[in-house]
């Protein structure tokens, strides 16, 4: 299978001077279709682009099984662009796809797809790693394999850093209009304050045309309709902690990420 990391980059790269400075901050969300990062996480991606952090995408697919009539590689092309309209509207500053076949991520060869993965994660050496737990949210086979393998790459980088995952919410539920019905995993939930990113929120998820967006109206308007927070549990480090609010910021037992 080929693999091509890397290979559509939306806005600028990263300065250099930020690769080894401590102070800049860095969010890494690995997900497998054009539209998860705005329906799962939209408002969280944008509070922290806003916040001045180096958000990097990774998407394992084009999502190329997403547009009835249309070939895989048509429907590749058109929703390739709408996570670059998305993406802008978010802030995220590099996108990468790593050129798998929508609906056949389960069948990529792990080796090869934690190898690319790995990769990336030295190379932009982020603090936060975000991807989708266990259940997958809506329980799409793409979703279950990016969670499988972004975690294993995650274990085998072995950068200080913390691993979340998408955690079932009632943001989640008014995305993929699927109640959760899975146990999250892990001991410590983050749940982040996205009520001044909700408008945003809208506005990426709108960027999704083909996808027939579950909140098509003004944005100004929509936005009243979504939940507040979004919810992640820490997968990596195992440390006991409440209360997190900031996926950067420190337990009350535990580091602050910023430090180190
Ligand atoms: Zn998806």
């Amino acid at each position: 299978m080929k693999l091509v990391l890397g290979a559509s980059q939306v806005g600028s790269s990263l300065p250099a001077s930020w690769e080894n400075s401590v102070a800049a901050r860095s969010l890494l969300v690995i997900l497998a279709h054009p539209d998860d990062e705005s329906y799962g996480l939209g408002g969280t991606l944008a509070k922290y682009a806003a916040d001045g952090v180096a958000v990097t995408l990774i998407c394992a697919t084009r999502g190329e099984a997403g547009i009835d009539g249309l070939t895989p590689e048509e429907a590749g092309l058109v929703r390739e662009r709408e996570l670059q309209v998305a993406a802008a509207v978010i802030g995220i500053a590099d996108v990468r796809f790593m050129g798998y076949r929508d609906g056949k991520l389960a069948l990529a060869d792990p080796e090869a797809a934690v190898d690319q993965l790995v990769g990336v994660m030295r190379e932009i050496r982020p603090q936060v790693v975000i991807t989708f737990g266990p259940d997958g949210i809506s329980g799409h086979p793409d979703h279950v394999a990016i969670h499988q393998l972004a975690t294993l790459a995650f274990d085998r980088a072995a950068l200080p850093a913390r691993l979340f995952y998408l955690a079932p919410s009632a943001a989640t539920e008014q995305a993929c209009g699927i109640a959760p019905t899975l146990e999250t995993p892990g001991g410590s939930v983050a749940g982040i304050d996205v009520g001044a990113h909700l408008v945003t929120k809208v506005r990426a998820m709108q960027s999704h045309v083909s996808q027939n967006p579950p909140y098509p109206g003004p944005p100004e308007r929509e936005a009243s309709h979504l939940a507040c927070h979004e919810y992640f549990a820490l997968a990596r480090p195992a440390t006991a902690g409440s209360g997190l609010s900031d996926l950067f910021g420190s337990f009350a037992e535990g580091g602050d990420l910023r430090a180190g």
